[in-house]
């Protein structure tokens, strides 16, 4: 954003006005879009909670003791909030889709490519995309054909048809959907019911559903954490104190600048992932983890690729619990990667996914259904999410 700071909720961009705008965020400006302001995030897009920002926690808007679900925690909290009707965020490995659920508002994250990632301040290039969140599945595809498109500043950018509001009919009938097994353990009781009636009502619609395995699902928290971390290493060695951002004052040596600027100026995941990545792409590690992550991937790919001969879109719980609380799993690193489980699949496999609101819990806190495509089928997993929420009431917090 041209003129706006930027920060990526990190100390080390604490003061960064950016000299152009993003292709996304120019395109909503060409279409008249207001910007209301920018919102807080996960530092660097990294984690789950908004916790982990330089500037302090979002809160969930249905309660304010608990997280809104990160890293575009603050998108998700100013919709839900009705502080603005619609706001992008960005989705590496679930970052739209958690919040959205979290909040109880709607968040979908395209195929990788249909959305340029010019401007975007990168996590893990392979994974990145921006996505729209909105209080209705209409509103979030709206504003999602007015930032997708080719664009030549972004060469993993493609040249589809953006067309993701054309049919006015919504009917479900005959669409294939599948119901992965894999998806459905360690689930929430709450949760589990809710999804099943949904499943049960479109299948009242006419829509087929059918059971599927993802068998490599369980490689995929490992796998994601290999590569995104092994990735961001190298796109975050960009901040050193000379180019940009936050430079450590009275340092003597230039080794002394990049060590002072980059401790001071990242927060503790961001050092955490640093690290990580820079130990699996270490030549004594590379093959052991790095290119076995790869491969891993790649499983995950055909994995999907299998479900997509067989089904025209995926259904899911989002999470596996509904927003939990403050602080909870601030402390352990490994609880906390595991609130992805359910969504950093579709970023692996470059998939479209979506999450649409479908209830409350027994707390009185949002469920979040998702919706998983193939390659460039946004239009049919909105369609479905469209129907389901004709047949739910709509999720607003006690403001
Ligand atoms: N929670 C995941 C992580 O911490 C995903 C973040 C994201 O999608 N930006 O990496």
């Amino acid at each position: 954003t041209r003129g706006l700071r930027t920060t990526c909720g990190s100390g080390i961009l604490r003061n960064f006005i950016p000299p152009y705008d993003a292709t996304s965020y120019h395109k909503t400006k060409q279409m008249g879009f207001v910007t209301l302001g920018k919102t807080n995030m996960d530092e660097f897009a990294m984690g789950s909670t908004n916790e982990t920002s330089f500037f302090g926690p979002v809160k969930n808007p249905h309660d304010l003791s608990r997280v809104p679900g990160g890293s575009s925690g603050g998108s998700a909290s100013a919709v839900s909030a009705m502080m603005a009707p619609a706001a992008l965020g960005s989705d590496t490995g679930g970052s739209i889709r958690l919040p959205a659920s979290f909040c109880g508002v709607v968040g979908i994250k395209p195929t990788y490519g249909r959305v340029s990632r010019y401007g975007l301040v990168a996590f893990a290039s392979s994974l990145d995309q921006i996505g729209t969140i909105a209080r209705t599945v209409h509103d979030a595809a709206l504003l999602l054909e007015v930032i997708s498109g080719v664009d030549a500043y972004d060469s993993t950018s493609l040249d589809r048809e953006v067309d993701f509001t054309g049919d006015s009919d919504v009917a479900v009938r005959g669409i294939r959907i599948g119901v992965p097994d894999e998806y459905f353990s360690g689930i929430s009781p709450d949760i589990k019911d809710a999804i099943d009636d949904v499943i049960k009502g479109l299948e009242e619609h006419g829509a087929v559903i059918e059971n599927i395995s993802l068998r490599y699902t369980e490689y995929a928290i490992p796998v994601y954490y290999l590569i995104a971390t092994a990735e961001a290493s190298s796109n975050l060695a960009r901040y050193d104190g000379v180019r940009y951002g936050y430079r450590s004052p009275n340092v003597k040596k230039l080794t002394e600048l990049y060590e002072k600027t980059r401790s001071e100026g990242f927060g503790k995941e961001v050092k955490r992932r640093i690290i990580l990545g820079t130990f699996s792409l270490s030549s004594g590690y590379y093959d052991a983890y790095y290119l076995k992550a790869l491969k891993g991937r790649t499983l995950i790919i055909d994995d999907f690729r299998n479900a997509f001969s067989k089904v025209d879109a995926i259904i899911t719980p989002t999470s596996p619990t509904t927003a939990f609380k403050l602080g909870e799993k601030l402390s352990d690193p490994l609880e906390m990667y595991l609130s992805d489980i359910l969504t950093i699949s579709a970023n692996l496999a470059a998939i479209p996914g979506l999450s649409v609101p479908i209830g409350k819990d027994r707390d009185g806190l949002p469920i979040g259904l998702q919706i998983m495509g193939d390659h460039f089928q946004e239009k049919t997993i909105l369609n479905i999410a469209r129907a389901i929420e004709e047949s739910c009431d709509p999720i607003t917090p006690d403001i």
